[in-house]
């Protein structure tokens, strides 16, 4: 018997065996260390998981099955994304009057009558005052800087050219 078995192992056997155990014990540490930084990203107590996973084999199924679904900085992203829209919503949402609920297309504030934005003189439809033409129906919208200005503070027309180029930063044409 021994001797059927010392002839069975052979170097090459040896070898494969060695090679074999060596590549077991890789994937085996390997699965350890993916197991430890994945639960530390996932935001998890990753010593407990440590120790579960240096059971062989069923350590990382446990894990698997187990891990917490989604990633602390996912998490933290999801958020802050719901907190962008929340204040986007805010954007449009009230009246910057008098805090009354309004839509985006609102003209007026239905409340306090404060006029929310201007309307297309051609389609009607309620326009971004810094827009100078028409989205909806692609009406040019003279004035736009004259409406603007007799808005805040009531300048003469002529100014308003001039105060747009300072502003953009342009050397006035002479
Ligand atoms: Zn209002
Ligand atoms: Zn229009």
């Amino acid at each position: 018997m021994s001797d059927i078995l010392s002839q069975l192992w052979t170097p090459e056997l040896q070898m494969a065996v060695t090679v074999c155990i060596v590549m077991l014990v890789a994937v085996y540490v390997l699965s350890i260390i993916w197991v430890v930084r994945d639960a530390y990203q996932r935001g998890t107590v990753w010593y407990i998981w440590a120790i579960v996973a240096l059971v062989p084999i069923l350590g990382v199924i446990a894990y698997c099955l187990l891990r917490p679904p989604l990633l602390q900085i996912d998490r933290d992203e999801q958020e802050l994304e719901v907190a962008l829209k929340q204040r986007q919503l805010m954007q449009y949402g009230e009246c910057a009057n008098c805090g009354y609920p309004v839509e985006a297309d609102y003209v007026l504030c239905p409340n306090c009558h404060q006029r929310l934005k201007n309307q297309c003189q051609k389609c009607g439809h309620a326009l971004d005052p810094s827009w100078t033409v028409c989205p909806y129906c692609a009406t040019p919208l003279p004035g736009v800087g004259a409406r603007r200005s007799g808005r805040t503070t009531g300048a003469p027309r002529q100014a308003v050219p001039q105060a747009n180029v300072g502003a953009h930063g342009q050397a006035p044409r002479q």
